[in-house]
């Protein structure tokens, strides 16, 4: 974890506050502090595009211009909100959940059950539109 500053956005992903949104059966995140940090909770977008019923699935399985268009719909409003924050001076840190195939940071999951280094696809495009913004940002997991 970096170390943020008193003048951190927290933007983290959805199962860290809600673990009922990860597959069935699947280890629960290890729980965030949150005590007198400022949090934007990301949506799940498995949760939505799948369903709570959804099995384990590897990036490749995601990485379709369907679930990408999502991933974009559903961040734009964040990404509007993060803009504004980081406008005013706050500093965006977004914590994405290691071996996702959506929200992994460094890891992430593909075929045949391999963690692979870099980005699951939700967070790939959070990263894209949050460059295209010009807006300042650190991730982790
Ligand atoms: S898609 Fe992201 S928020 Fe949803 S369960 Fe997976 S890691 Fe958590």
């Amino acid at each position: 974890m970096n170390h943020p500053t008193e003048e951190t956005i927290f933007v983290i992903a959805h199962c860290l506050l809600n673990p009922l949104a990860r597959v069935k059966g699947i280890r629960k995140p290890d729980p965030i502090d949150t005590k007198n940090k400022k949090i934007i909770q990301l949506p799940c977008p498995e949760l939505i595009y799948a369903g709570p019923e959804r099995g384990k699935k590897a990036k490749e399985e995601y990485d379709t211009l369907d679930y990408r268009r999502l991933c974009l719909e559903l961040f734009f409003p964040y990404a509007e909100m993060i803009e504004t924050f980081s406008n005013e001076g706050y500093e965006i840190l977004i914590t994405g959940i290691p071996k996702s195939p959506s929200c992994g940071v460094f890891t992430t999951s593909v075929f045949e059950n391999q963690v692979a280094e870099g980005k699951g696809i939700f967070f790939e495009e959070i990263e894209k539109e949050l460059i295209r913004r010009q807006i300042p940002f650190k991730m982790t997991e």
